[in-house]
């Protein structure tokens, strides 16, 4: 993480006048997420090895390759945790998905009606709008909450 800090910093002083403010935000997101090593909060938000969270269960980083979305390494390669405890293991993030999905639409329920005032036919169909657009973000997050059940970090 510290690393992934620095390389930033270093790109950001390269570009100097051209920072941009959603560079920064990365940034102090970074910074928050480096408090949080060692919490299943930093597993889940990351999708790293719920173990010793140094690397990332995923073959991509980013969710939205939808045909990279779920492809896990076997183990991790820094503490050789097998991540798939049993065959079909990751079929029981099925049941978190549903409470995670709810997470969402809640929030968007929230925001769009109770805090900015739209109405409740643009607010379902921003609702639908948000679930599809963040299910493979849902999908990510839900397998690492199903894993971080049985896992803590050592
Ligand atoms: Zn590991």
């Amino acid at each position: 993480m510290y690393f992934k800090i620095r390389k930033i910093q270093d790109y950001l002083i390269n570009r100097k006048s051209l920072l941009r403010k959603n560079e920064v935000f990365y940034l102090q997101i970074l910074h928050y997420m480096k408090l949080l090593k060692g919490t299943k909060i930093n597993s889940i938000l990351e999708g790293s090895c719920p173990v010793c969270q140094n690397e990332s269960m995923y073959f991509e980083k980013n969710p939205y390759k939808l045909k990279e979305t779920l492809k896990m390494k076997e183990r991790c390669g820094s503490c050789n945790t097998k991540y798939k405890i049993e065959p079909s293991f990751f079929y029981g993030a099925m049941y978190v998905s549903y409470p995670v999905g709810i997470m969402f639409a809640s929030a968007t329920f929230i925001l769009s009606y109770l805090i900015f005032g739209i109405g409740l036919i643009p607010t379902y169909c921003i609702i639908v709008f948000v679930m599809i657009f963040s299910l493979p973000i849902i999908l990510r997050i839900s397998r690492n909450i199903w894993i971080n059940f049985f896992m803590s970090y050592k």
